[in-house]
């Protein structure tokens, strides 16, 4: 079962798109993840989703239901707000169930259901606070308190962690997956942070441009970007991306790149590409060939000259010289000391991604 799908659902205002036509499908039961930079259209899609706008074009099915003509209030969606939207003259309690008192649910079950919540998200000792009386987390955790009692099946999240320090938005991130595990909740979250939705998501929706550039797991979306803005997004360094240059990379002398052949990629006068042991042959249609700096071997191979380390403490970036262009490199911190002026790389053919003129993977 689906749990949301758009058909050519668009969102424009006047002159501004933020959703051009788009096809999406997010399964039942699924943690969702819209993810991309500032204005490529995530909120608006949450929004289209939860019935706060309205499509231009296209249809929206919740749950294999038509909803493109229902009011938000019937959708059967919760919705967690980045700022958590409570109302702080009422207490812990008051917010949680005041959805439920405006819906009429009778006195008993509001109260059970109140139980069941607080429970779940360990706040019962705090029910009779304000919101002004808890934390950052506590907070956060009432508007997810909120959320969940309404039952609703599919929950819609906005950067509902995004006010938080990096450790509790860590601990969160843990408590919110095992949360919706354990209901066998439908989620949709958004985010800008890839970390984030790597680390929480089963499904990753990468926007760019109010377009829909990849949708895939974790897992896929790292291992095979489909497109160059998805290789470049994904990754807490950034994958390199080379031009090559008239088919090739080329570079001069020992240890750099030579090119022999219409599109042959060689190294070290070997006939091979750079410390590997299979000749490189780029794809037909190949204009950019990209490289994660965690797919470079550091010690073995031609030499580069580094132009620049970066030390992180488990990590150092090193930025080695390919040509006229740079290579990141991520070896373990414990190498700083070692590695300076010239150094030996390689890699495996099998980790080179190859990239057309409309950055599209081949
Ligand atoms: P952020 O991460 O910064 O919140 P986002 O990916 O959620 O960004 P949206 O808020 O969906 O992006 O906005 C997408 C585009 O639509 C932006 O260019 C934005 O300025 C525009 N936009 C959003 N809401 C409106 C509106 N009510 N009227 C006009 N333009 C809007």
């Amino acid at each position: 079962m689906t749990a949301v799908c758009f058909s050519s659902v668009s969102k424009s205002w006047d002159a501004t798109t933020a959703l051009h036509p788009t096809d999406l499908t997010l399964a039942a039961g699924e943690f969702s993840v819209l993810l991309g930079p500032s204005g490529c259209g995530k909120t608006t899609t949450l929004r289209l989703i939860a019935g706060l706008e309205s499509p231009t074009t296209g249809q929206i099915n919740i749950f294999d239901r038509d909803v493109t003509q229902i009011p938000s209030s019937q959708r059967g969606v919760s919705m967690v707000f980045q700022n958590y939207a409570l109302f702080p003259h009422m207490s812990v309690a008051e917010n949680i169930v005041f959805g439920l008192r405006v819906r009429r649910v009778p006195p008993a079950e509001l109260q059970s259901r109140l139980k069941k919540v607080l429970d779940l998200l360990s706040l019962t000792a705090y029910q009779e606070r304000k919101p002004g009386q808890l934390s950052g987390g506590q907070q956060q955790r009432v508007a997810l308190a909120r959320a969940l009692v309404a039952d609703s099946r599919l929950c819609l999240m906005d950067e509902p962690l995004s006010n938080l320090d990096a450790q509790l938005r860590q601990e969160m991130r843990h408590e919110l997956r095992a949360l919706q595990l354990k209901l066998g909740l439908s989620v949709v979250y958004v985010t800008h942070d890839q970390t984030e939705a790597m680390s929480m998501a089963d499904r990753v929706v990468l926007l760019h441009g109010g377009r829909v550039e990849q949708v895939a797991t974790p897992f896929e979306i790292y291992q095979k970007p489909g497109t160059l803005f998805a290789a470049q997004f994904i990754g807490s360094a950034r994958m390199n991306i080379l031009e090559l240059e008239q088919g090739l990379i080329a570079g001069s002398g020992a240890g750099g790149f030579v090119g022999s052949g219409a599109g042959r990629l060689v190294g070290s006068g070997e006939g091979r590409l750079a410390g590997s042991s299979v000749a490189v042959t780029p794809p037909a249609g190949a204009v950019r060939v990209g490289l994660r700096p965690e797919d470079v071997v550091l010690g073995t191979g031609p030499s580069f000259t580094v132009e620049k380390t970066e030390f992180t403490g488990a990590d150092l970036l090193l930025h080695a010289r390919v040509g006229s262009q740079i290579l990141a490199v991520r070896a373990q911190g414990k190498h700083a000391m070692a590695v300076q002026g010239e150094v030996q790389l390689s890699w495996n053919p099998a980790n080179l991604h190859w990239f057309d003129e409309h950055g599209r993977r081949i």
